[in-house]
């Protein structure tokens, strides 16, 4: 399935001579993306906490003759986020585009069950980290002076709900309302900012989750299916891509149609 979905991308070399840095690289969504930029050309800047998973997918990418370069990060640090952005420009000398793709979900429960440090901790990767992320990649393009593009990871959970997730539809709300606003700052630079808004993908994120939760979640998307990394891994790279060079400012529901017809 993996292989075979990059392997239609492959002969597209659309990021072809960019540098795009990934966060959350080590796994799911951000594996895939990371392999499918460099099998499009990119040269790949990993980032994530564990520096196993990271190693693992810059081997993969190196075995194929891309370029990498791992960079451990905790996406709620300022200063490691700032350390990794200066990195990458400092190893390949630019920085093209940048997929902010790292979250966690935190516990889903109902509100009164929920805590403050829940609610912290999560705000903490999803809006902050990624917050932090675009304030520093920004300043890397406006220095590099060529423009560039920047994708977050949002979710459909930012337009749809269900019980328990208060916390994590207001972090996935908040960038789809956060990006908006750095669009039109960043227009004029030549930089653009967008989201990919995943429906349910298979990833660890989804492991453990009960059939009886995952069939309906398939079954009532207009594709009939759930999610591949790479369905998600694909809207990025095109989204990185000069393909997309008049999309800014844009939310994109990534998720077979299931959000189309609300959560049932
Ligand atoms: P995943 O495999 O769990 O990926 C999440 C990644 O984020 C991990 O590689 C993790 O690596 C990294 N991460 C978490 N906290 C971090 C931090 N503080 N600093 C740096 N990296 C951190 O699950 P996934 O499904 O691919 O998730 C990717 C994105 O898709 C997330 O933003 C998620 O909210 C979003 N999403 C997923 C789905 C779905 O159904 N799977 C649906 C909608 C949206 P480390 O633990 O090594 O740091």
């Amino acid at each position: 399935m993996n292989s075979q979905q990059n392997s239609e991308t492959a002969g597209s070399q659309r990021l072809s001579g960019k540098v795009v840095l990934v966060t959350g690289a080590g796994t799911g969504i951000g594996k895939a993306a990371a392999l499918g930029f460099a099998q499009q050309g990119a040269a790949v800047v990993l980032a994530g906490r564990r520096e196993a998973e990271l190693r693992e997918v810059a081997q993969s990418i190196n075995t194929l003759g891309g370029q990498t370069l791992v960079l451990p990060t905790d996406v709620s640090d300022e200063e490691a986020v700032q350390a990794l952005v200066t990195g990458a420009v400092a190893h390949f000398g630019q920085l093209d585009a940048a997929f902010n793709n790292a979250g966690i979900t935190g516990p889903f429960q109902p509100i009164t069950e929920l805590t403050a440090s829940d609610f912290d901790r999560v705000m903490a990767t999803n809006l902050r980290g990624v917050w932090l992320l675009i304030k520093y990649e920004v300043l890397a393009m406006q220095q590099g002076g060529r423009g560039g593009s920047i994708v977050n990871t949002s979710s459909f959970l930012s337009q749809a709900a269900t019980v328990g997730t208060s916390i994590y539809s207001a972090s996935k709300g908040a960038l789809d309302s956060m990006i908006r606003a750095v669009a039109l700052e960043v227009g004029l630079a030549g930089i653009r900012i967008n989201n990919v808004n995943p429906g349910a993908i298979q990833t660890p994120m989804m492991a453990g989750t009960p059939d009886e939760v995952l069939r309906p979640l398939a079954a009532h998307s207009a594709l009939g299916r759930l999610g591949e990394p790479e369905d998600v891994a694909d809207v990025a790279a095109w989204l990185c891509s000069d393909e997309a060079r008049f999309v800014t400012g844009q939310s994109i529901l990534v998720d077979g149609g299931f959000t189309i017809a609300g959560w049932r």
